[in-house]
């Protein structure tokens, strides 16, 4: 066996890199979520060749200061929390300070933006981790991050990607969890100039699933609303003639965020025992809203997965909360008989 050394930070930088970018849609998950925190109520996002060429969002929030360009794109750099406690009342997408930096690690950057108090905005390129001088540059107030050549830098990666469509499946994907989740929010969806979602805001929530999966699925929707003390559960659940193959069509948002958690996807599959054929799963669309020191969304890199401090009574209050809704509901009733 060879001996021990440390690795340079250049080899850091990377296997950090390939953490949380994984694909194209990993920089568009990154992309959005840095527009939400900013406040945006409008994110425009516009991909060339499945996303490898281009991905563009552009937003209206509050933009980065001309000094603070640096930092931005910098590792570790944030503007969200200061210390560690502040993991644990973590009330923003963002707080690892490491998606922009590990972003321009293996692609060419261009970052633009303007501040409301600013007449000028701002402009800073960083190739393959290294940055250029910031210089002024006409923009409208917020940010526009264009990120090109995806793993240019890094030919494995590059070659792990799939063809343009799978990409942009990937990258439409991660849209439609950040954009269901913020109804309020004008976003659109662009690849290769072709508009592929425009979705004005709207303060109704059917809205803007009906707008992602049409009027039929929008009008199968049975409303839930219940809580457990601070926890709070809200949103929809198909009726059981709506059902898919898989459970694609779980859409479980934590305080806003779109997660994955084997727990509750049981707690659904058991709401709904009795009601589907085998290797059918449910519909639904979950808001659960839990205090932030009641969770920890430390613990995966990409925050797709995240530990509950009493895991049992949000299984309890799915399962309860969805049980109660169907005993009370004439199911049988709202069955259609398909054209
Ligand atoms: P994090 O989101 O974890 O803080 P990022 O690397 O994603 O880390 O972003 C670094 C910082 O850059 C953010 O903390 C924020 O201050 C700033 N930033 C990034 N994108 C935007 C944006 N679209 N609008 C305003 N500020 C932004
Ligand atoms: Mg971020």
């Amino acid at each position: 066996m060879a001996r021990i050394r440390q690795l340079t930070s250049l080899v850091v930088s990377k296997i950090a890199a390939g953490e949380v970018i994984e694909r194209p849609a990993s920089v568009v998950k990154e992309l959005l979520e840095n527009s939400v925190d900013a406040g945006a109520t409008r994110i425009d996002v516009a991909l060339g060749q499945g996303g490898t060429d281009l991905v563009r969002v552009t937003d209206n929030g509050c933009g980065i200061a001309a000094e603070d360009l640096p930092l931005a794109v910098a590792s570790h750099a944030t503007s969200k929390i200061a210390d560690a406690d502040d993991l644990f009342r973590v009330a923003t997408f963002g707080f690892r300070g490491e998606a922009l930096a590990s972003i321009a690690e293996v692609s060419h950057v261009v970052i633009r933006s303007r501040q409301a108090e600013c007449d000028a905005g701002h402009e800073v390129e960083v190739v393959g981790g290294q940055r250029r001088e910031v210089v002024p540059c006409g923009c409208p107030v917020g940010a526009t991050i264009e990120v090109r050549n995806l793993f240019y830098n890094t030919p494995v990666r590059r070659k792990f990607l799939r063809a343009s469509q799978t990409e942009i499946g990937h990258c439409s994907e991660a849209f439609t969890r950040i954009a269901l989740a913020q109804p309020h929010v004008h976003f659109t969806l662009r690849h290769n100039d072709k508009l592929l979602f425009d979705l004005p805001p709207t303060p109704n929530w059917r809205e803007r699933i009906a707008a992602f999966f049409g009027r039929d699925l929008e009008s199968s929707l049975i409303a839930l609303d219940n809580r457990d003390g601070e926890v709070r559960l809200f949103g929809f659940a198909a009726d059981p003639w709506q059902s898919r193959a898989n459970n694609r069509m779980q859409y479980l948002l934590l305080n806003g965020r779109f997660i994955r958690d084997r727990d509750l996807q049981h707690a659904l599959g058991e709401a709904y025992r009795g009601l589907l054929l085998t290797g059918r799963f449910p519909i639904a669309f979950l808001r659960l809203e839990v205090p932030a020191e009641a969770v920890d969304v430390n613990v995966h890199p990409t925050k797709l997965e995240v530990r509950f401090a009493d895991s049992g009574r949000i299984y309890a209050l799915v399962l309860g909360t969805i049980r109660k809704k169907f005993l009370a509901t004439d199911l049988t009733a709202r069955v259609r008989t398909p054209q």
